[in-house]
């Protein structure tokens, strides 16, 4: 069986020199704990951060140790005492990066593939699905007759930011992306009113033309100057939703802060970061809210899988860092 070890902390951009693939064998689940055959796992922004080594909300990974993160399998083995999970049960865990996960069975879900494919569990019905749900209801305080910006918005949070907005009553809503592909899948697929390319010219001036009457509410998933244009755009008593900063989390130097600070006091805006694991309680009220839009067709997601299992887990890091998803990304064992 193979596993993802961190090889070396890379400064700037990861590369494949920054991932070791290692040859282990298949371990024996113990006392309370399950062994699961993986199926499916994801890669995330927030990994990248993960790979330096400061303090944060999650510790860091360690040099020569397997990477984790969000994966779905297969149970194919049963330790002692452990109720609740058998043979052939698909569980969610966070030990993903490996061939086979030995997982304490506090620390697993079962899900179930008769009800939602068992993609959905890592992506729109999962933890980017509820980022989406919680960061714009909840932290950007969403209501109806408001006009939304999302940046990232053909990725595996931004695009159900979107939609959930529509869903529930916006003015407006306008995404970034990076393609003129995901523009035109936003805007014709995904019914977002207005969309362009961040890389098509400078993201105020597209911001602006898209929203010339302003926003109410940007949910940041990119930050720099997609920060700035919508400090500029945002109208009174606009609010942010801080989810991420992906523009930043390569760089090498330190990044800049937006030059117009000053207008969130004279707008009285709010600036307000989440975390997607203070919004647990939510699960079950978003996963049945969401569940249902998808069955009705009213919200759609996609995802790009990457085949190849472990061995190819590492380009899909990399290619999901660089652009190449829409929607969620995620590795097929
Ligand atoms: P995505 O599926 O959106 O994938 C990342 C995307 O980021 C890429 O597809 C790429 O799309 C875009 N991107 C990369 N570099 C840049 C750049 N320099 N400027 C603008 N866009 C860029 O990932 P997720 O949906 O999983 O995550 C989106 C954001 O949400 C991230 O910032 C992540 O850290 C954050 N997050 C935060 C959570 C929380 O609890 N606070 C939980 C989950 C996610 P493109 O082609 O458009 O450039």
């Amino acid at each position: 069986a193979l596993e993802v070890r961190l090889a070396a902390r890379p400064t700037g951009w990861p590369t494949e020199d920054t991932f070791e693939i290692a040859e282990v064998g298949i371990p024996t689940p113990g006392e309370g704990e399950i062994l699961v055959r993986n199926v499916f796992m994801s890669v995330d922004p927030y990994m990248r951060g993960r790979m330096n080594d400061v303090k944060s909300y999650v510790p860091p990974f360690q040099v020569g140790a397997p990477l984790d993160g969000g994966a779905v399998g297969e149970v194919v083995a049963v330790g002692a005492g452990v109720e609740g999970f058998a043979e052939g049960d698909n569980v969610l865990h966070g030990l993903g990066w490996r061939d086979y996960s030995v997982v304490n069975t506090k620390y697993a879900v079962k899900v179930d593939s008769s009800v939602a494919p068992l993609t959905t569990y890592l992506g729109v019905l999962g933890m980017p699905g509820l980022t989406a749900y919680a960061g714009l209801l909840v932290t950007a305080e969403f209501k109806p007759g408001d006009t939304v910006f999302v940046s990232g918005a053909a990725g595996a949070v931004g695009q159900i930011v979107g939609q959930i907005a529509r869903l529930k009553g916006a003015a407006r809503v306008i995404g970034s992306a990076g393609s003129a592909e995901k523009v035109k899948y936003l805007t014709e697929e995904l019914g977002f009113d207005a969309a362009f390319n961040y890389k098509d010219g400078p993201v105020a001036d597209q911001l602006a033309a898209a929203a010339p009457d302003g926003i109410d509410v940007y949910f940041d998933n990119v930050g720099g100057d997609h920060l700035e244009a919508a400090i500029s755009s945002l109208n009174l008593n606009g609010r942010i939703t801080m989810c991420g900063a992906i523009s930043q989390y390569n760089a090498s130097e330190k990044p800049t802060g937006p030059s117009n600070m000053i207008q969130i006091l004279a707008k009285r805006l709010t600036l307000r970061g989440m975390l997607v694991g203070d919004h647990k309680g939510l699960q079950q009220q978003f996963v049945s809210e969401v569940a249902a839009w998808i069955a009705s067709g009213e919200l759609k997601y996609s995802e790009t899988v990457v085949e190849g299992g472990v061995r190819q887990a590492p380009a899909a890091f990399l290619g999901m860092l660089r652009g190449e998803n829409t929607g969620k990304m995620l590795v097929k064992f």
